[in-house]
């Protein structure tokens, strides 16, 4: 507490003021708000439990000291070698052969996204994705004055996949300018078929697709990407992710792969010299170690199965994950375990689908901490079969 601390009623008067200068379409929104809790055991914004390997540190120290010298230039306004790591690590990664010309990235993969929207939604146009999806699609199209159309999976059943015939059905009656498919799907964990993309690109051949593909590391054997369509659609937007399966959350780096012709149009969108030096530095040294970096994929994938198959026993039915997380139902009320599970020391995400939760898989520890606190709760935190349908999600 300052001395400067102002009597409640001015600060009221000061935000009110504020208030009625924002934009009409922003006003009662609410901010993307993840929390940001100190507690042992956080499982709730899918990052990776893993710490950065002390010789990846080393490597991106080195690096960085070596770069510190030319800051008083700006970054390669081009990022080309990034690019250049990039389109060969996705190579690798996906069986299909890609350049740099078109690869683009951002400051996590949140800002690729918005140069899309920026690009070819915004005011006057239309965005369409399928809830329940990644909530920052709907914030930043709405963030770049693009109309958000709510599209719908089949929740009311409580199934949350997704076909052909859904996506196309609502394509074609929206006619959006931009359309987000999300594949391995958060929150739901699982990956959508290729033959959905697919549709959608045949059935809406003026509609950029996005298909953020940010979990695709961690997808079930035979998962295909939807990078293997990229040459035959000029439409087609593949995003991806360094915060995930690679333990960078923190060195903010997110990339799309797209015809050279989208990656053209981004480049009028974006602030000049986007990425630091210093993103561009950490994003090489990370990708020049991915072997040490990517190396808890396979063990954070048997902790996802390992939840799968425990909250099946206790009876808390999980979606089916491709993801590094897992989401599950069978909850009575979901804020009250979601607090219960919060006073045991583990943080997991209500992401407001009634009597569902989502947990990130962690450490063989943490992991284990979530499957004590689940198998201790009461009786009263579990949804009662017989009033299910009074319950169901509606
Ligand atoms: C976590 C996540 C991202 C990643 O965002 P960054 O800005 O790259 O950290 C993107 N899409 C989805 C679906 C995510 O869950």
């Amino acid at each position: 507490m300052t001395e400067m601390t102002e009597a409640p009623d001015m600060t009221e008067a000061r935000t009110q003021i504020v208030r009625a200068l924002l934009r009409e379409d922003l006003r009662g929104q609410t901010a993307y708000g993840a929390p940001q809790l100190d507690v042992p055991v956080r499982l709730n914004t899918n990052e990776n439990s893993y710490a950065v390997p002390a010789e990846v540190v080393a490597a991106m120290t080195t690096a960085l000291a070596e770069a510190a010298v030319d800051l008083n230039r700006y970054p390669d306004r081009e990022f080309t070698a990034l690019r250049e790591d990039l389109a060969g690590w996705l190579t690798a990664q996906t069986g299909v052969e890609l350049q740099a010309d078109q690869v683009w990235a951002g400051n996590g993969s949140n800002e690729v996204l918005q140069h899309v929207v920026q690009a070819f939604a915004g005011p006057g146009r239309i965005a369409l994705g399928f809830t329940p999806a990644y909530s920052m699609h709907p914030i930043i199209s709405r963030t770049m004055g693009t109309r958000w159309i709510d599209g719908v999976r089949g929740a009311a059943t409580g199934v949350f996949d997704l076909t052909a015939d859904t996506v196309v059905a609502q394509v074609r009656e929206h006619e959006p300018h931009v359309v987000f498919l999300c594949s391995p799907n958060n929150p739901t964990g699982t990956a959508l078929g290729l033959d959905v993309v697919q549709a959608v690109l045949e059935a809406a051949p003026t509609t950029v697709v996005v298909v953020d593909e940010a979990y695709a590391e961690f997808a079930r054997p035979g998962t295909p990407s939807a990078v293997e369509l990229l040459a035959a659609y000029p439409t087609l937007v593949v995003t991806r992710t360094m915060s995930k399966a690679f333990a960078l959350a923190g060195g903010r780096l997110g990339y799309l792969v797209a015809d050279p012709a989208v990656i053209d149009a981004l480049r009028l969108v974006r602030m000049p010299y986007h990425l630091s030096t210093q993103t561009q530095v950490i994003a090489r040294a990370a990708l020049a170690q991915r072997t040490a970096l990517l190396a808890e994929v396979d063990a954070i994938k048997e902790q996802r199965d390992r939840i799968v198959r425990e909250l099946t026993a206790m009876g808390y039915p999980p979606v089916p994950s491709d993801a590094n997380f897992v989401l599950f139902g069978g909850l009575a009320d979901a804020a009250a375990t979601w607090q219960d599970l919060l006073a045991h020391g583990v943080l997991i995400r209500d992401v407001g689908i009634p009597h569902y939760l989502r947990v990130t898989a962690g450490t063989p520890s943490e992991t284990t901490a979530f499957l004590d606190a689940m198998a201790g709760l009461e009786a009263t935190h579990r949804l009662d079969p017989a009033s299910n349908h009074l319950q169901g999600v509606s």
